[in-house]
């Protein structure tokens, strides 16, 4: 009988687990989903009940719709299940699920790591918000091993950040020698985990927060913006849901209700875009237009071995990088081309995306020159014959 905690266990595959986590069991009048559970007052049939509320859910206020609902305990537990933690939390947006933990556990006079590759708008709240707050950061090479992290931890960095690969530029990190160095020195390691999403286990490979963009694949249709945060302590659960309550985070039910709906068909969503996306990176990286493709299940990936030892497989998402001889503005032209590819942010979902990235990019503990004029690319759940073929008709036009 599916229910709540049946998937529990863990020794049913991954698509099972998807299958039945979060489900809503008999008790819904016997519907297989839950409902959008939409509230902000809780009632209680007494004084002595509503007391006793606080200790129904995590030990957490359990009297008012800003501690979330049904809806939102239901994807909380389907996400602790993909991640392999023990509790997780639902925010509004996957960027504010990098912001809480950051602000959880960093306080003025406290020293941040961050890695040179991490989304963008993390490192915009470490030089705007955190900064202001008398919190220092650093942007480390994110290719950096355990002795190199060793020498950039100070007495007072608390956190040590990480996102594997990075964004644009899809360096895969080596998480546990990381993690090895920040755990000797007393820090906290997160891991914004959007890309890896099940095919990364973060709390196996020593990280204490993960986190994900539900936005992407998740969500998986470009309609809804969620994101979340794991734990695997219930100490760093308390450290986590004091802030996400201090801080008035809340996500909408029916958002909740979306993602608990897209979980449902990711993993076939998720196999085809990535056999789709490596057919399509092979396809480009064998292009004479082609500098380098940056996808980490290619075997000329320079992090490649890491990739294949640490992750279980890719997601849709990657890089190219032109030959030199071509402007940022030919690519520009190149994507303008496209039929099939949208011009814009985000990915994760059902329908391929392409943008120039060079300009778009800050690195500062590197050059930021990866060789030549850059792009990222989405692959989506169309036809890859059909996606190749608007891709070479796009090649033609970099030349002008
Ligand atoms: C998109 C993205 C986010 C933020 O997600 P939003 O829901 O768009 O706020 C965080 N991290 C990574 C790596 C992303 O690509």
């Amino acid at each position: 009988m599916p229910d709540d905690h049946a998937s529990k266990t863990r020794t049913y595959g991954f698509s099972t687990r998807m299958s039945h986590a979060g489900r809503a069991g008999t008790h819904v009048h016997g519907f297989v989903n839950p409902g959008v559970h939409r509230g902000s007052t809780v009632l209680f049939p007494n004084s002595a009940a509503r007391r006793d509320g606080a200790k129904h859910r995590f030990e957490q206020f359990m009297t008012y719709g800003t501690q979330g609902g049904p809806t939102h305990y239901a994807l909380e537990d389907v996400i602790a299940e993909i991640e392999g933690g023990t509790r997780a939390m639902i925010l509004g947006t996957g960027l504010a699920a990098v912001a809480v933990p950051l602000m959880a556990w960093l306080k003025a006079g406290d020293h941040c790591l961050m890695p040179d590759s991490a989304y963008g708008p993390a490192r915009n709240l470490c030089e705007g918000l955190l900064k202001g707050w008398g919190v220092e950061t650093t942007y480390y090479d994110p290719t950096v091993d355990e002795a190199g992290m060793a020498a950039l931890i100070r007495p007072n960095t608390r956190v040590v950040y990480t996102e594997s690969p990075g964004s644009h530029t899809f360096e895969v990190q080596d998480i546990p020698a990381i993690a090895r160095a920040a755990h000797a020195r007393g820090c906290k390691v997160m891991m914004d985990n959007t890309w890896g999403i099940h095919h990364f286990m973060p709390f196996t490979h020593g990280v204490d927060v993960s986190i994900q963009a539900l936005t992407k694949y998740v969500g998986g249709h470009s309609d809804v913006l969620l994101g979340s945060a794991t734990v695997n302590s219930e100490e760093d659960w308390k450290v986590l849901r004091g802030a996400g309550s201090q801080l008035g985070q809340y996500a909408s039910p029916d958002d909740c209700w979306l993602a608990l709906r897209g979980v449902r068909t990711m993993n076939v969503r998720l196999k085809r875009q990535e056999a789709s996306g490596i057919e399509v990176a092979r396809w480009l990286s064998a292009r004479p237009e082609v500098l380098r493709v940056m996808h980490p299940a290619l075997p000329e990936h320079p992090q490649h071995d890491l990739w294949k030892r640490d992750f279980t497989g890719s997601c849709s998402l990657f890089g190219v990088v032109f030959q030199p001889r071509y402007a940022i503005e030919d690519v520009y032209r190149f994507i303008d081309a496209l039929a099939l590819f949208g011009i814009g942010a985000s990915w994760g979902g059902f329908e391929s995306l392409a943008i120039a990235t060079t300009g778009n990019i800050t690195r500062t503990a590197g050059s930021g020159d990866f060789g030549g004029p850059m792009a990222r690319i989405h692959i989506g759940l169309e036809d890859p014959a059909d996606l190749i073929a608007d891709l070479e008709q796009g090649l033609a036009r970099l030349t002008g």
